[in-house]
């Protein structure tokens, strides 16, 4: 069912469209050769052409464009041969050109797609609008000294590209769906690390209301949105503002605004400006931008499998359910260890073990999956042990866990620990027996037809087996004594 917000006056629709900022992973800065390395000392990686010094020239960096261009076809989006760089006139103490280079009218990207999936198992396309590269600025800092500012350029000239959706996203859920797929998308495609909390992806998130079968009404953006959670308070925050401005018999302003996350709202920052108060006009120092055809299908040739079809294959090949598949293809590192433990064994309880134990060892030790506390072998040859009878799937927790704490191979803990699955039938018999014995008003009420208590049965015979009974044969015999 659609998403609405209920007002004094009626369902209000709401609708979103995104632009993400992502940093380009690339050496060096957009028109100079500057680094762009996160993290380094204030104003080191500043070239005389990112300080705007008189006479510098900008050379566009075609690494940079290569970027662009593998995004625009992990987005299946259109490709132009010919795009231009223009000036976007601002002023901003940390702006020391006076201007912006983005590009306006002609993008080096169209019209793309992105594929999102939502908690009720539906799946919905959102439109890209279009793809430009543009410069980052640099940084005002207010918090180092009482009465001074400071102005740290290493971020001024890094390459950015703009990605612009269609107005298409229609709650919180999906704008937030949507920022996890685009992130998962240019991590696939190792165009943007999607590291959020450093400020390479972030969102501007343009919001408005309307009731059902109107035309869109004004919209407010809220600027520079930095984690997915946010982006989901900041739409319902800003779209719940808009609805008590319109009910009350106010107008909503076109502005932009900040969202405040300790408050859980927005507010507003300037009034916004349209496209002709930046002056636009074609940077005189640059060439446009013409690709050759061949240069874009061999960018196309190489580009990796993207999670979408990642998550078909995992499907088709593996036989997994769409929901487990999503969650092992949103990483690229995840997908990998998962067709490592995978190859060759039941891709199924590989899964299982991934996605359950493995996922959940993973928090409890607060490591990543690039760096993970058993390696894909190792629960692999745990798998086996599965497999081959050594061992039945509760010991197998047992032994995982203490692979957790030791390191230790499997098969070195099952033998250490004499956790070897039970098969000899005598021992299993004898551990039946015993059960029966103990329990003769119990067996009188199975056999009066209460065939629940089967369980009860099998749970005791496994716990006087430590466990270690083998299932499939422990029932067989408990089958046989009880008739
Ligand atoms: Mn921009």
């Amino acid at each position: 069912m659609a998403y609405t917000i209920e007002g004094s006056t009626g369902a209000w629709e709401v609708v979103v469209g995104l632009e993400v900022h992502a940093q380009v992973i690339s050496k060096s800065k957009l028109f100079s050769g500057a680094a762009t390395a996160f993290g380094a000392a204030p104003n080191s990686q500043v070239s005389f052409v990112d300080a705007a010094f008189p006479g510098m020239l900008p050379v566009p960096n075609r690494e940079a464009i290569a970027q662009a261009v593998r995004t625009g076809l992990g987005l299946a989006a259109e490709i132009n041969l010919v795009s231009r760089f223009d000036r976007k006139n601002y002023f901003y103490a940390d702006l020391p050109q006076g201007y912006q280079i983005s590009q306006f009218e002609h993008p080096i990207v169209g019209k793309g797609v992105v594929d999102i999936a939502l908690a009720d198992g539906s799946t919905k396309q959102v439109g890209i609008t279009r793809l430009h590269l543009e410069q980052d600025a640099g940084k005002s800092l207010h918090d180092q000294h009482p009465t001074k500012s400071f102005i740290d350029l290493n971020r001024s000239g890094v390459a950015l590209m703009e990605i612009v959706s269609e107005p298409d996203i229609r709650s919180p859920e999906e704008a937030g769906a949507y920022v996890k797929k685009l992130r998962s998308i240019l991590r696939y495609l190792g165009t943007c690390d999607g590291n959020m909390e450093e400020g390479s992806l972030r969102a501007d998130v343009n919001v408005s209301v309307r009731k059902a079968g109107e035309a869109y009404r004004t919209r407010c953006e809220v600027k520079n949105v930095n984690s997915v959670r946010f982006v989901m308070q900041a739409v319902e925050a800003e779209a719940l503002r808009q609805i008590a401005v319109w009910e009350s018999g106010g107008t909503v302003e076109q502005e932009t605004r900040l969202f405040d996350a300790n408050r859980g709202e927005t507010r507003p920052m300037r009034s916004k400006e349209d496209a002709h108060d930046y002056r636009y006009f074609p940077d005189p120092d640059l060439l446009p931008v013409v690709l050759e055809q061949s240069w874009v299908d061999a960018l196309k040739a190489a580009l990796p499998e993207l999670p979408d079809a990642k998550q078909a294959r995992f499907i088709r090949e593996y036989g997994l359910s769409p929901y487990d598949a999503a969650v092992l293809v949103a990483e690229q590192a995840t997908a990998q260890f998962f067709e490592a433990v995978a190859s060759g064994r039941d891709a199924k309880l590989a899964a299982n073990w991934v996605t359950g134990d493995f996922f959940a060892a993973l928090n409890r030790t607060g490591r990543s999956i690039e760096n993970p506390p058993i390696t894909a072998a190792a629960l692999g040859r745990l798998l086996d042990l599965m497999a081959d009878g050594t061992i039945n799937g509760k010991i197998a927790k047992e032994v995982f866990e203490a692979m957790l704490d030791s390191g230790e191979d499997p098969a070195a803990i099952v033998d250490a620990r004499g956790l070897r699955q039970v098969t000899d039938t005598s021992a299993i018999d004898a551990a039946v027996d015993a059960v029966l014995a103990a329990n003769p008003e119990k067996v009188a009420e199975y056999k009066s037809g209460k065939d629940k208590l089967f369980g009860f049965f099998v749970g005791n015979v496994m716990k006087a087996m430590a466990g270690k009974g083998n299932p499939a044969l422990v029932n067989a015999a408990l089958k046989q004594r009880l008739g």
